[in-house]
């Protein structure tokens, strides 16, 4: 239950009613976009704390080029951080991998049931404000500081954009900083939920991760691969 701004991009109109319902139901502040392009322009103007994004959009009514969910996602992580539900009308694992590439933090398969949908929101939501609450202090190391409720990283004096995911993994690695965590655990904590499936995921989103936080990615320093167990984070306090 919120007021939180929760933006749904869906292009056929019957679902984008039914989904807008459950949500105004559910007390949220909900605004709509049926393409690529007045998504773009509502997330940069609005600033949604989540958006609701369906993969298959048809022809632009703008008459523009059109972008499915997937073209949208990787364009508005360009300068927005907002959190994402990435709908899905394929159980087909490597299209929900690809959604939480780019950083979105969980998706849904349609047809869904309206709780299951409240109840994805409410649990994406709930960890967006509870990783700004359960702030305590940043965490200072030599080579980066990391401020759990701004959730800002800082680095060499400048801020480093990371995803909610890449955030998310890195604060749990730093926060057991010389021990090994597993992909397993690393799931369970970057996404909130068991995930079943390919731990790989997990190698995908860290790449990501150290090319933004290492010198150089190909001999990482900060975030080491401990082969067959997971990784350890081994920035030096100060
Ligand atoms: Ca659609």
């Amino acid at each position: 239950m919120g007021t939180e701004k929760i933006l749904v991009v869906e292009d056929e109109a019957d679902a984008l009613e039914r989904t807008c319902q459950v949500l105004e139901d559910d007390g949220y502040s909900v605004s709509t976009a049926t393409n690529g392009h007045d998504a773009l322009t509502q997330i940069a103007d609005e600033q949604p704390d989540l958006v609701v994004l369906d993969i298959n959009l048809d022809a632009g009514d703008d008459g523009g080029p059109t972008m499915d969910g997937i073209e949208i996602l990787r364009e508005m992580r360009k300068d927005s951080d907002a959190c994402v539900l990435m709908l899905t009308t394929t159980s087909i694992s490597y299209v929900k991998v690809a959604a939480l590439t780019m950083g979105a933090d969980d998706y849904l398969t349609k047809p869904f049931d309206p709780k299951e949908l409240t109840a994805r929101v409410q649990a994406i939501l709930r960890r967006a404000k509870g990783a700004s609450r359960s702030s305590g202090g940043a965490l200072e190391f030599k080579e980066l500081r990391i401020d759990p409720g701004a959730r800002v990283v800082i680095k060499d004096g400048e801020e480093v954009k990371l995803t909610p995911i890449e955030f998310d993994l890195l604060l749990a690695l730093a926060r057991r900083r010389g021990q090994v965590i597993g992909r397993s655990q690393l799931i369970s904590r970057a996404w909130n939920f068991k995930y079943a499936g390919d731990e790989r995921l997990v190698d995908v989103h860290m790449g990501r991760l150290r090319k933004k936080l290492e010198d150089d990615s190909s001999k990482p320093r900060l975030i080491q691969t401990v082969w067959g167990k997971g990784y350890r984070f081994e920035g030096e306090e100060v």
